[in-house]
């Protein structure tokens, strides 16, 4: 596999390309509060956020995924989901925090976090690799 940071970013230009990315795959049928399940919610959309008329909460696309609270680009996450699905043996945490521009520290969690929920939902993070090698 080969495909640059840049490369993803030329997909994904802005935060809101990836997360109304993320919409689609998560939310096919509109957007559904991830604590009490409501469908009723109103957007808020200069946050790419979701207040819940049901349980009165806020939520965006990326509660309770990989993604959880980042402060990293998600063009970043996708890339980095890539080359841990794409490889048996993946690159080694310094390879990759230099292939996704990110200090060592940040790299070695977000693999931590993508070997952690990748058995939660492997078609979520293959289909994401998928478009981002495709
Ligand atoms: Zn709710």
């Amino acid at each position: 596999m080969d495909v640059s940071l840049t490369a993803v970013y030329a997909k994904f230009p802005s935060r809101g390309d990836c997360v109304r990315y993320l919409e689609s795959l998560r939310w096919a049928d509109g957007p559904r509060c991830p604590h009490c399940n409501s469908e009723r919610q109103t957007p808020l959309v200069s946050e790419s956020r979701y207040h819940c008329n049901g349980c009165n909460t806020n939520y965006s696309v990326t509660a309770k995924t990989v993604f959880k609270g980042t402060r990293v680009d998600l063009q970043k996450w996708f890339l980095m989901i890539a080359y841990m699905i794409n490889r048996k043996r993946g690159p080694s945490a310094r390879k990759l925090a230099v292939i996704i521009k990110v200090n060592k520290n940040t790299a070695c969690y977000m693999a931590m976090r993508v070997r952690h929920e990748l058995p939660k939902d492997i078609n979520f993070f293959l289909t994401i690799a998928d478009e981002v090698t495709k």
